[in-house]
């Protein structure tokens, strides 16, 4: 393992900091910092960005990061065991690092960051699908963040980037796909991490889109895609009833045929049913 910084290695700063791994937070450490440098290069140019970093740990990441020429990094992290030992990155990196005890589901960053902001996280699994809908269902367009690179349990990777026709293909394709770029850029087995998973890893990449990839009423695509979905094996004009009463007629007017399955339908065809369902 090659030093990225004058720091010490990450097994001996969880050494001197006590961070046995608690499985309540979430706690898969990466310990290869060539590894936490690679994934801090596929969230793009940093130099001129703020970056965003969920759940810092021990530091691995955060030290990708900044050795990757970040302008500044802000890290929320909830375990306060952790801070110390962030405070001595903070401190070799000259003060490009702020650290911020607290839960990320509380936290609001935007206080702290100027644009242009990049997200990059090896995520607490229990909140890393919750903060994801959040980044991708902004109240503003475009999102305050220009890309996320985040890593997630496989599977979950694989729902992010799932064409139409897959089983892994539902809502969290249609959300990221519809404002994002998304794509696996590294997978990873368990023994990356310490303690190793039970599964395995990727990291994804999104990039924001200037505008919605289709247009269609946020509301309406996301109420549309939840009851298409929740009845998946059901055919659209019976998992979608609810939605308007003269349901077929707005699915042969996207041209969308009634007796398909949610999981047929690409994300334009779901953009132009919405846009079918809002003109009443
Ligand atoms: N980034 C480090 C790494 O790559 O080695 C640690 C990743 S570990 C998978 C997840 C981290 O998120 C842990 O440090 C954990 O304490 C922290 N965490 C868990 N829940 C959190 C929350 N709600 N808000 C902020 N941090 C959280």
């Amino acid at each position: 393992m090659s030093a990225i910084d004058n720091l010490p290695p990450l097994r001996e700063v969880i050494a001197t900091h006590g961070l046995s791994a608690r499985k309540s937070l979430g706690q898969n450490f990466l310990l290869d910092l060539n590894l936490t440098a690679k994934i801090a290069r596929q969230a793009g140019d940093l130099s001129g960005c703020d970056v965003l970093e969920i759940g810092p740990g021990p530091g691995g990441l955060t030290r990708g990061l900044l050795a990757e020429g970040a302008r500044r990094v802000l890290a929320i992290e909830k375990d306060s065991r952790c801070i110390p030992a962030l405070a001595e990155v903070a401190a070799a990196y000259d003060g490009r690092l702020q650290v911020i005890e607290g839960d990320a589901l509380e936290v609001n960053p935007l206080e702290h960051l100027t644009p242009p902001i990049r997200i990059a996280a090896n995520l607490p699994y229990n909140v890393g699908t919750e903060l994801l809908v959040r980044w991708l269902t902004p109240q503003e367009w475009p999102p305050f963040w220009t890309s996320l690179t985040l890593m997630f349990q496989k599977e979950v990777a694989e729902r992010i980037v799932a064409a139409p026709g897959s089983k892994a293909y539902g809502r969290l394709a249609i959300l990221a796909q519809w404002r994002a770029d998304a794509r696996i850029v590294i997978n990873l087995p368990p023994e990356a991490f310490s303690p190793p998973p039970k599964v395995s890893s990727a990291v994804v990449h999104l990039t924001a889109l200037p505008e919605p990839r289709y247009p269609a009423d946020a509301a309406t695509l996301s109420r549309v895609v939840a009851s298409a979905f929740n009845q998946r094996r059901k055919m659209l004009r019976a998992s979608l009833k609810g939605v308007a009463p003269d349901i077929e007629d707005r699915l042969l007017a996207a041209g969308i045929q009634p007796t398909e399955r949610a999981e047929q339908v690409s994300l334009e065809q779901f953009c132009a049913l919405s846009r079918e369902i809002k003109k009443s």
